[in-house]
Formats: structure tokens, sequence, C-alpha cells
């Protein structure tokens, strides 16, 4: 009889442990995760680069799901010229905007994952650090990277775990559009 509870006991922690799944190394509170609904039907070229970001994000963070076409917490548009940049309206919404023209200078993913991160909470940080993805154009033309570093990920499930201060989730859900990002290189056959 023990060893049968024991059996029903051990079968129960490995079905509760496969439900939980890489939830349990991580110490944030067991809310529920969030679903960010992207749409990219104004993407045009840039939306295979926009799942590939989602996916980035998606591994980077414990208890967020960026999702493709589920909703409208973020568009994603396609433009041309004056610059990629991001319009973020509260903490997981709003529109991020690539610009063609910038994104046949820079790496597009990187422009992407780094845009999308200001709809996830984060700020620019121009010091020009490759291993960064916040650091955005100040890395240069060559700097392809598109991963948010352990802290810059870190941050931002914390901000969706709620478990910064008041003050600092404010500031992130802040309204806020971020330019500049990505400034113009200079041309590359000067006239004259
Ligand atoms: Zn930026």
């Amino acid at each position: 009889m023990t060893s049968r509870i024991s059996r029903l006991v051990v079968a129960f922690v490995a079905t509760a442990g496969a439900t939980l799944g890489v939830t349990v190394a991580n110490p944030a509170p067991a809310s529920a995760a969030m679903t960010i609904c992207y749409n990219t039907s104004q993407a045009g070229s840039f939306a295979g680069v926009a799942n590939q970001a989602a996916t980035i994000w998606n591994n980077a963070t414990s208890n967020l799901t960026l999702s493709a076409n589920c909703g409208s917490n973020l568009r994603i548009y396609s433009i041309t010229g004056g610059g990629s940049y991001a319009v973020r309206t509260s903490l997981g919404n709003g529109r991020v905007y690539i610009d063609t023209q910038q994104a046949q200078q820079y790496s597009p993913l990187r422009i992407m994952s780094h845009e999308i991160g200001h709809i996830l909470g984060l700020p620019d940080n121009y010091n020009g650090n490759c291993s960064l993805l916040m650091s955005g154009g100040s890395a240069g033309t060559s700097c392809t990277n598109p991963y948010p570093s352990s802290a810059e990920a870190t941050r931002v499930t914390n901000l969706f775990a709620d478990t910064r201060s008041d003050t600092e989730r404010g500031s992130a859900a802040d309204s806020v559009i971020f330019q500049d990002s990505w400034p113009a290189t200079t041309a590359l056959a000067p006239i004259g």
C-alpha cells in the first residue's frame, strides 16, 4: 500500500514538473505568463524579422509570450526614411516602425529586437557596447547582435512580474516615443 502511494506521488510530481517546465528555475512570483499580441499586417518585408525577434524575447524572458496576429498590443510598420523608432503607449503596448533604408545599413533583426525592447520597458543605453541590445546604433553598423543581455532580459522579466518598485515600473510603463536610436551613417559616396 505504501509503495503504491509513493508511486502515485511520484507520478503526480512528475506531471506537475512537466507542466511547470522551466519556471522551476525562476524565483519570480507564480503569476500567469502575459501574452503580447503583435500584428505584422503592415510590417511588409519585416514580418519574418518580427517573428524572429519575438522568439528571441520569448526565449530570453520567463513570463512573456509574444504571439503573432492574435491581437494588436503591438503593431509593426515598415516605413521608408526618417529612422526606425518605437512608440510605447504603456508597458507591453505600442507601435514599432522599421525604416527600410536604415535596415540596409544596420541589422534588421537587431533593430527589431531593440525597438520591441522599448515596448517591453527598456530605455536606450547608447554606450557603444554590442553585447547590449539597447545600445542600438551606437554600437555601429557592424554590430548585428539581436539578443538582449541577461541583465536586459532580467529587467524585462521583473517589469512584467511586477517585482520592481512602483517608481521604476511607472517610468517603464510611461507613454514614450523612442527615436534616434539608429544614427544615420555618413554618405558612402560623397558628391564631389
Ligand atoms: Zn532605442
